[in-house]
């Protein structure tokens, strides 16, 4: 029998090798891919990943397996490295459970419309595109809201075009050029053709580098050697909270974003409220500012944040709400120090001393006047 070499077409590794870079991005790998094989992203999926739809969702947080077991095979790849380049694979270290039909907690959301990605949910460093020369793709960490400056280049990362301020859409580089290969670099815009690694470099200042620092370094090892916390998702899951109750229009948590501003020497902004003050929606420099009110308050944990809350009136009842599972370091430390003692309803009401408890007192009150 002849020796024919589409016989195991199927299961075959494709022709080109094309290894996946340092904390790369799936989405980004995938569009390497199928450019080193000239083909379209489009294409190259339609062919290889039948009746999966790619592009019109967040794939990077909701890739099928099926797709990540093609992957492997065809790119001789064990199939937990290529998993560690989806957003999933952050579960344990940023958060408990990365969802898959709502938004997670700390990844910024891209808002797709036919099969465009309308917010800027994408960062990108344009010293590391230009670092990674003739194979620039981009980085998993760019996902996060927690991600505001490059450690390594020392400088904020960028949110959108720099020329034409469109959100990073690397996928869409090829659309309307029907009859060419792919030759555009990942780093082009897809809307004004700009080269995203010619935006300008602004160098970040150093405290928030060693905050990013710090951030990065728990959550690349899975664990956290401050807090008392152990475990990094431990930590996240608390910042998370502080970070929620610094974009609250509430008034309590504005009477603590105030005393934070204050002793932080900085312009105090109130929060628009409601959806878009999440603040995995947020533009970078709000994000960038939260962030920074965030850690200044659990610096010197547990003194500097009980001194703040109490100050400003915050009480447990407020920090753990909506906070099922505050982890243990939290929860102890606030309602320790932030419980507001009810007993003191005896003291204000000297004149009902038979009563077990407020709750009590109201009840018997309420069944005074019904009579
Ligand atoms: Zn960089
Ligand atoms: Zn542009």
């Amino acid at each position: 029998m002849l020796f024919n070499p589409y016989d195991d077409f199927e299961s075959a590794p494709w022709p080109l090798v094309v290894k996946l870079k340092p904390d790369e991005l799936l989405t980004s790998w995938i569009t390497r891919l199928s450019y080193s094989h000239l083909l379209k992203v489009h294409t190259f999926c339609n062919v290889n990943f039948r009746g999966v739809q790619v592009w019109n969702r967040d794939f990077d947080r909701c890739v099928p397996d099926s797709v990540l077991k093609i992957l492997s095979q065809k790119t001789l790849t064990p199939v937990e490295r290529v998993k560690e380049s989806t957003l999933v694979s952050y579960e344990t270290y940023l958060f408990d459970h990365c969802r898959t039909h709502t938004n997670t907690e700390w990844i910024m959301p891209l808002q797709i419309a036919h099969r465009v990605r309308k917010r800027c949910a994408l960062l990108y460093c344009p010293k590391c595109l230009k670092a990674d020369k003739a194979e620039p793709y981009y980085r998993r960490k760019w996902r996060l809201s927690l991600s505001v400056v490059c450690p390594r280049c020392k400088c904020y990362l960028h949110e959108k075009c720099h020329a034409c301020s469109s959100p990073v859409n690397f996928h869409r580089i090829e659309l309307g050029r029907r009859e060419q290969i792919p030759y555009f670099p990942l780093t082009t815009c897809y809307k004004c053709l700009s080269d995203l690694r010619t935006a300008p470099v602004v160098r970040a200042p150093a405290a928030l580098l060693k905050m990013q620092e710090k951030l990065y370094q728990f959550l690349d090892s899975g664990y956290c050697s401050e807090y008392q916390c152990q475990y990094s998702h431990l930590f996240f899951s608390a910042l998370r909270q502080i970070v929620k109750l610094l974009c609250s229009k509430v008034a309590v948590f504005e009477r603590l974003n105030r005393g934070v501003c204050e002793e932080m020497g900085i312009e105090f902004t109130p929060s628009v409220g409601g959806f878009a003050s999440n603040f995995d929606m947020l533009s970078l420099a709000e994000r960038t500012l939260i962030l920074k009110k965030a850690m200044w308050l659990l610096d010197d944990w547990p003194s500097r944040f009980i001194r703040l809350t109490r100050a400003s009136k915050v009480w447990s009842a407020n920090l753990l709400k909506d906070f099922e599972d505050a982890p243990y370091w939290f929860w102890k430390e606030v309602k320790f120090n932030n419980h507001l003692v009810y007993s003191e309803w005896k003291k204000q009401l000297a004149g009902y001393p038979k009563h077990s408890s407020y709750n009590n007192l109201i009840l018997a009150r309420m069944a005074r006047k019904n009579k």
